[in-house]
């Protein structure tokens, strides 16, 4: 992948604190911006539609090598009932597509020689699970994946409605919950009350 040719990352996956693309990895914190390996964005977002006000409830970049150790700790069964759920209930070829405009000497079909141009809007604006649109829910969680300061478009960006959430929480078995609730002890030194809402989620990067 050209990494010039990826959009830069949308305000929407900034850091709420800095008001800029998160710079370091939760677990490890080495420096994402420096690093060549990607990395998972996720924010979850409380909303009250009625005030049309929006609060953060937790967001965090991690880099690929600590999604992968986090994968290690989460049961067989549970990895395995979160890939069936996302096969059975998310519509792959129906999420929105991206390209790049083809550079001049690979230009030999005019077809897929086509730009097509990055909306984040059209990624995030309903649940990729539910098909609810966003500007209805209480409840919802952005997920990307990037690399440096840039978006890396393919199955995410994608939005998780909170009623997607409560299947998913489902689908943990008893021994991946209880890593997740570690995990939170350790990374979230926010409030308990905001703890209590991180707790028992999954983590969908
Ligand atoms: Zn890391």
């Amino acid at each position: 992948m050209d990494y010039d040719k990826l959009p830069d990352i949308p305000e929407v996956f900034f850091n709420s604190e800095t008001n800029q693309p998160f710079s370091n990895c939760l677990v490890c914190a080495c420096n994402l911006m420096e690093e060549s390996q990607p990395y998972a964005i996720e924010r979850a977002i409380r909303h009250y539609p009625e005030m049309e006000l929006k609060s953060v409830v937790f967001e965090y970049a991690l880099c690929a090598k600590c999604i992968a150790q986090m994968e290690n700790e989460l049961s067989a069964d549970t990895k395995m009932s979160i890939m069936q759920y996302f096969s059975q209930n998310l519509d792959f070829a129906s999420r929105p597509q991206w390209k790049p405009a083809a550079d001049v000497d690979e230009d030999e079909n005019a077809d897929s020689a086509e730009e097509v141009l990055f909306d984040v809007n059209e990624w995030i604006d309903t649940c990729s699970v539910k098909g609810v649109s966003r500007s209805e829910l209480y409840e919802y969680t952005l997920c990307a994946r990037c690399i440096g300061g840039k978006i890396i478009p393919e199955v995410v960006p994608y939005m998780i409605s909170g009623f997607a959430q409560d299947d998913l929480v489902e689908l943990f078995s008893n021994q991946s919950l209880g890593f997740l609730d570690d995990f939170t002890d350790k990374h979230f030194s926010g409030p308990p009350e905001l703890k209590e809402l991180f707790k028992g989620r999954p983590i969908l990067v």
